[in-house]
């Protein structure tokens, strides 16, 4: 990509607009999380001289590398697959975690965290087996577990739907992922008012289905380079 990250976040920008238009939901009700992972700091800066605060990593290692060298009042999210033994890490240096898949890490959290700790629990609704999260029956107990936590605080439900080219198809799970926190608010009386879901090729559908956090990596940072 050649042109600068202010004109990929500005079509990014318009995109959200226009699905929150299309939705009839207000701009304000969709946060845009910039998934900044295998970007180095420099990147998190370029971006932050945007106007950007929100950022999302999916590794502790990497996190933990790069946030002590990025601008200082930014919030970090954990978007990736968390062992209880960085627990403690993860705890003291993100704002949020949104890939939750069970009880034992809500417990490693808690027992960790010094302040209140937002999360949302990651939901497997394809139930394809390759994909991580909570089994949809799992959910209203992990909820149940959080209240009788004192540090966690669990606000919705975050989901990764399979990849497939034609966005339209990511519909089905994102209306599953909405339906579900419906029925486990009602079921647990918790309010969960956060849905994690559309990432750079889906956003539009799941702003109309009630995504409340998008994460964005490749439309905001160009494609990743694995190595
Ligand atoms: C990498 C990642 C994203 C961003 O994906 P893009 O397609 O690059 O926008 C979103 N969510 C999770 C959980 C990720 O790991």
């Amino acid at each position: 990509m050649s042109d600068s990250f202010a004109e990929r976040l500005e079509m990014v920008e318009q995109r959200i607009a226009a699905a929150c238009k299309k939705a009839g939901r207000p701009r304000d009700s969709v946060r845009l999380l910039a998934v900044s992972k295998t970007k180095p700091a420099e990147a998190v800066q370029e971006a932050a001289a945007c106007g950007l605060r929100l950022f999302g990593e999916n590794k502790v290692q990497e996190a933990q590398l790069k946030v002590p060298v990025c601008p200082p009042n930014l919030e970090w999210h954990l978007i990736g697959h968390l062992q209880s033994n960085k627990a403690r890490i993860a705890a003291n240096l993100f704002h949020m975690i949104h890939s939750i898949d069970s009880v034992k890490l809500m417990e490693a959290l808690d027992s960790h965290a010094a302040t209140a700790l937002p999360i949302l629990l990651q939901v497997n609704v394809s139930g394809e087996s390759s994909k991580s999260g909570m089994r949809p029956e799992e959910v209203a107990d992990a909820v149940e577990a959080a209240n009788r936590m004192s540090k966690v605080e669990v606000h919705g439900l975050m989901t990764i739907p399979p990849f497939t080219p034609d966005p339209e198809k990511a519909r089905t799970h994102f209306i599953a992922l909405r339906e579900l926190r419906d029925r486990i608010q009602v079921e647990t009386g918790t309010p969960l008012s956060e849905l994690s879901m559309g990432m750079s090729h889906d956003l539009e559908i799941a702003i109309e289905e009630g995504s409340t956090w998008v994460r964005i990596g490749t439309d905001l940072f160009g494609a990743r380079n694995y190595k």
